[in-house]
């Protein structure tokens, strides 16, 4: 079975067609400048070992887009399926599915209503989610559309994990509680964990450490997160490339204040002029972060020494919430390639019994590998993420799921 996956953003749209049996890539490709004025949209389609194929075309809307990629797929000399009906299903991946979705779900109409009550929870994603899906319920008639949650995997935490310490009403009546993002990538990331090691989920416990731009860890016992670092928005927990990350809420209003910043301005400066970036003054990306150490910029040191400090706080006390750790796994941009980040954190993580091969360490290509020496407490994995092809697996699994019932 064919299924094609979707990443609808504001402005773009994302899409990778899975052969799910093989799990293997089709095609895949991006459109962007949607819903820009001035300029035309751009498609760049791609086919695994085919020349790449661009599009400019005034794009006014999300359907727009997807009506060019749809007749990009079929299309007789440069598609990759002879018609719609090869297609089993659209996986689309949406940011927030609040307390209501625990899993991932066919869209129906009553569905699409009650992703629209989450706006308020994702003003930037979840607009562009639903514009995708509905786009996909007009044009691809008769095909399941399945929304796949970021927030999803964490469902399972427990309330002295999602509760923050604010009166119970601020939970109630506006969702005021820690969800958790990243979760198609945990998902995806333990399943492999298990898999590579030959064990099953249940008795494991692991933290997955999804390092990329945005950054959270989950702590996964017997294939349960129990707890996660992001909150109620992806702002919480690790310095990330321009998010603070953790820190006093009172600092909030007093930098308000102090730089005259309305209130959604100073979300804003949280969540794009600080971590890496506003500590740095550099840069956001972590191989700029590293060079300028190697030429002395002290910024740029005291930026990674936080971004190290709180890598291990963060896996202490998870150590300690799930009572020990058999498995500590890196994935995303940083995780899979800084062998540095990998290497300074499993040394300040020594006193758990973590051993790092170095060498190992040192020589990977963002391969899956067993980076920790054989007597290693804790087992130390690279997994490289694919949520692409977690959400086409979910939307199969639900689709014949729901055929055999
Ligand atoms: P996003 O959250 O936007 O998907 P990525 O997962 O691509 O981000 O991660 C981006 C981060 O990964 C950047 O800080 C970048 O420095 C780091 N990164 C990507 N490739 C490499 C590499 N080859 N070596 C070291 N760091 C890398």
């Amino acid at each position: 079975m064919k299924i094609l996956v979707l990443n609808s953003g504001s402005s773009s749209l994302k899409y990778k067609l899975f052969d799910v049996k093989q799990h293997s890539e089709i095609a895949s490709g991006l459109v962007e400048r949607i819903g820009l004025a001035d300029v035309d949209g751009r498609l760049v389609h791609k086919v695994p070992g085919q020349e790449e194929y661009r599009v400019e075309q005034p794009m006014p809307d999300h359907k727009v887009a997807l009506r060019l990629v749809i007749n990009t797929l079929v299309d007789g000399d440069r598609g990759v399926i002879r018609s719609l009906d090869e297609i089993g299903a659209v996986g689309h991946r949406v940011l927030h599915g609040k307390d209501a979705f625990k899993e991932s779900v066919v869209v129906d109409d009553a569905v699409l209503e009650t992703l629209k009550s989450f706006i308020d929870l994702g003003p930037l994603h979840m607009p562009a989610n639903i514009m995708g899906i509905e786009s996909c319920m007009t044009l691809m008639e008769g095909i399941p559309q399945v929304a796949v949650f970021d927030t999803a995997f964490h469902q399972t935490m427990p309330k002295r994990a999602y509760l923050y310490a604010v009166p119970r009403r601020l939970c109630d009546e506006f969702g005021v509680r820690r969800y958790g993002f990243h979760g198609t990538s945990h998902k995806y990331v333990s399943r492999r964990t298990a898999e590579i090691l030959g064990k099953p989920l249940s008795g494991l416990k692991m933290i997955t450490m999804h390092l990329g731009n945005g950054s959270s860890a989950a702590a996964i016992k017997d294939g349960k997160v129990i707890d996660t670092s992001m909150g109620f928005t992806p702002l919480e927990g690790f310095v990330m490339g321009t998010r603070c990350g953790d820190m006093d809420p009172a600092i909030v209003p007093y930098i308000q204040q102090k730089l005259g910043l309305s209130s959604s301005e100073v979300d804003d400066f949280m969540n794009k002029k600080c971590g890496l970036l506003g500590m740095s003054g550099v840069s956001s990306d972590m191989r700029d972060i590293q060079r300028a150490i190697e030429e002395g910029n002290e910024l740029a040191k005291d930026a990674y020494d936080v971004f190290i400090y709180r890598l291990t706080k963060y896996v202490g006390a998870y150590f300690v919430a799930m009572g020990g750790l058999d498995v500590l796994v890196f994935t995303a941009g940083i995780g899979e390639n800084d062998w540095l980040v990998r290497q300074h954190l499993c040394e300040s993580l020594e006193v758990l019994g973590v051993k790092l091969d170095l060498e190992k360490n040192t020589g990977l290509k963002g391969k899956e590998e067993i980076l920790s020496t054989p007597d290693s407490k804790v087992k130390v994995l690279l997994v490289p993420t694919n949520e692409e092809l977690m959400i086409a697996m979910d939307a199969y699994e639900l689709v014949t799921a729901s055929k055999s019932q």
